[in-house]
């Protein structure tokens, strides 16, 4: 089977437009969390990924957003953001993200497969380094994981007990363009596949990734989108102007 994941859309719609439009054909979709928050179109990401068969794990962002979350465990833009986010969502758009399940999720056609947003063991963790990625990658129960969170795309693996960082690259034009990595047997994975809406890995274009079960591999994509339409729409909303400035950056 091969699988799309997506991870941190957040509310922006050109950017999951061309990942969607981008994407090889898929059997499932798999959201690995944060759909809203930031960007200034929910309702309408949420009408594109309820439109699909699809597996969704709840984000920070989207808990924030049902009302789950303290915000005092956001920054203030981030805080500013979901109250807005708040008031835009549908009542339907809004019991449907309340209802998001934690992570990780497992799907019974994928034994061994797990995703999660932060980290398998605490849907809040950010695992930025190698160092991070140690424990998870040697107590999560599954051997594959696919997490989000941190808005960068790659991940860790943990290969001869040497666990290293996993980039993909990339000549980083304005392109579309994949990077493949085969999986192996024995070397246990967490995969992350980078951030749709708000990249944060010094890359600008929208990121996600295809899992394909039967060759054991994963292939990272980055996709040109119209930043400048989505900035358009982050201003006109009155949202914070740092998101709107931080999509042209990847950052
Ligand atoms: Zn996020």
């Amino acid at each position: 089977m091969r699988v799309l994941l997506l991870s941190d859309i957040h509310a922006n719609l050109e950017a999951l437009e061309a990942c969607l439009a981008a994407a090889p054909p898929y059997g499932m979709l798999v959201n690995l969390g944060d759909i809203v928050g930031y960007g200034a179109c929910p309702n309408e990401v949420i009408a594109r990924v309820r439109d699909r068969e699809s597996l969704v794990v709840r984000g920070n962002h989207d808990k924030a957003c049902a009302g789950l979350t303290d915000l005092k465990y956001f920054n203030p833009v981030a805080a500013l953001a979901v109250l807005w986010s708040q008031r835009a969502l549908t009542p339907e758009n809004l019991e449907w993200v309340r209802a998001l399940p934690q992570g990780p999720l497992q799907l019974p056609e994928l034994p061994g497969v797990q995703f999660a947003h932060g980290s398998p063991l605490d849907e809040d963790e950010y695992l930025i380094l190698p160092n991070d990625a140690v424990v998870p990658l040697v107590d999560s129960s599954v051997p594959l994981v696919f997490f989000g969170h941190t808005h960068i795309q790659g991940g860790f693996c943990l290969d001869v007990a040497d666990p290293r960082a996993l980039r993909p690259v990339y000549r980083q034009g304005d392109r579309l363009e994949k990077h493949e990595l085969l999986l192996q047997n024995g070397v246990r994975y967490l995969i992350n596949p980078g951030s749709a809406g708000q990249p944060r890995d010094g890359d600008p274009r929208a990121a996600f990734a295809i899992f394909d079960s039967e060759a054991n591999s994963v292939t990272y994509f980055r996709v040109p989108y119209d930043v400048g339409l989505a900035q358009r729409r982050i201003r006109d909303a009155g949202l914070p102007e740092r998101l709107a400035v931080r999509l042209g950056e990847g950052r």
